[in-house]
């Protein structure tokens, strides 16, 4: 008997989990934009350097912390802290798209696209990386490019902007996982001008064989111009859209140590969260959550008088690797209000799941 009063109240939470809270607004969109590596301190120097708030600072209405520790490691990486966000999931490093039983788990651009809206990601990495497979595939090792790259072409988004050309078309099998994706109904382009001028509802760009440049060599406008675009296809779903956005190469300027190069990044991430939030003002049933995985570089901002310029930013990197400190979530539109105090890496999904009602 007391197991089955047990069993009862598990069910009860888990319903009570998926239901609706009261006079909670329903989501139609949501557009989850993630700077990789991308702490306080990145975001800050980025507004220093530009000697005003950033867009995701001036222009969204809530903010918490999350933390972002993996099930294997107080620091995560890409995957774990990706798988996390996607698939509501705490993982081992380096897990795609898994529990740390090794467990596949649906993430919530899967669980988007099974309700019938249309699915996204824009990025400017490879589109097989850590990040944007925690979203699509299900795999051991983020290393598995070529596997991740299958996992495309079975579970993909409608809309996939971004790099990683070689991991779909030279591949070790031989295969050519680009006209597998034409032949399920893609358009498949290499240039943003041809995935602007592409009238299909299904298109993958893969605009460079691996990450596209840094901002700093000369990417331009790549990123706000691919999330408009994205958005603009997207939004002719009528049941409603989730996409992904990633501004990748935070992460790898913090590696590098680069100050310059990480400004260069998180204002052209900052521009992306733009075009998004400007949508969003517009269509009035958008969620815009902006958030990182993990902070890169244990970057400090060093006292020096009034801000002086990107190249006599005072700073120090105190690792070419990660750290294990909470990272900010700013979020704009109805059901924004979720986002408050302190969170957990994994709390995203049934979030973002019970806002826009999804079985
Ligand atoms: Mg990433
Ligand atoms: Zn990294």
């Amino acid at each position: 008997m007391k197991r089955m009063m047990w069993l009862l109240a598990a069910a009860c939470l888990l319903l009570a989990g998926c239901q609706k809270k009261d006079n909670e607004p329903v989501v139609k969109n949501v557009i989850f934009m993630i700077g990789d590596g991308m702490g306080l301190n990145q975001a800050y120097a980025g507004a220093w350097a530009k000697g005003e708030p950033l867009q995701m600072m001036a222009s969204t209405t809530a903010f918490a912390l999350q933390e972002t520790w993996s099930a294997d490691n107080k620091v995560t990486d890409s995957a774990a802290s990706g798988t996390a966000m996607a698939c509501g999931v705490k993982t081992y490093n380096y897990a795609i798209g898994l529990n740390r039983d090794s467990v596949p788990v649906e993430s919530i651009l899967e669980q988007s696209a099974c309700n019938g809206k249309a699915t996204g990601i824009v990025v400017t990495c490879a589109m097989t990386h850590a990040t944007p497979a925690s979203f699509v595939a299900h795999q051991t090792n983020r290393n598995k490019a070529e596997e991740i790259a299958v996992d495309f072409v079975h579970y993909g988004p409608d809309v996939m902007i971004g790099g990683g050309r070689k991991h779909f078309e030279a591949r070790k099998d031989s295969l050519n996982m680009s006209d597998s994706l034409r032949a399920k109904g893609y358009d498949v382009v290499y240039t943003l001008e041809d995935a602007i001028n592409s009238s299909s509802k299904y298109l993958a760009a893969f605009c460079a064989e691996d990450k596209l440049p840094t901002v700093v060599d000369g990417r331009g406008d790549f990123l706000p111009r691919a999330v408009d675009l994205a958005i603009q296809k997207l939004k002719k779903e009528k049941n409603g859209f989730f996409l992904m956005v990633e501004g990748s190469q935070i992460d790898m300027r913090c590696h590098s140590n680069d100050m310059v190069g990480e400004i260069g990044e998180v204002l052209d991430f900052d521009d992306a969260v733009a075009v998004a939030l400007e949508f969003a003002r517009k269509d009035k049933h958008t969620l815009v959550v902006i958030t990182a995985d993990h902070e890169t570089g244990g970057l400090a901002i060093l006292q020096k008088g009034a801000y002086e310029g990107a190249e006599k930013f005072r700073h120090k990197f105190t690792t070419t690797g990660h750290t294990g400190v909470p990272v900010p979530i700013y979020a704009y539109g109805p059901g924004s209000q979720n986002y408050e105090g302190l969170m957990q890496n994994s709390d995203h999904k049934a979030i973002m799941s019970r806002l826009m009602g999804l079985k």
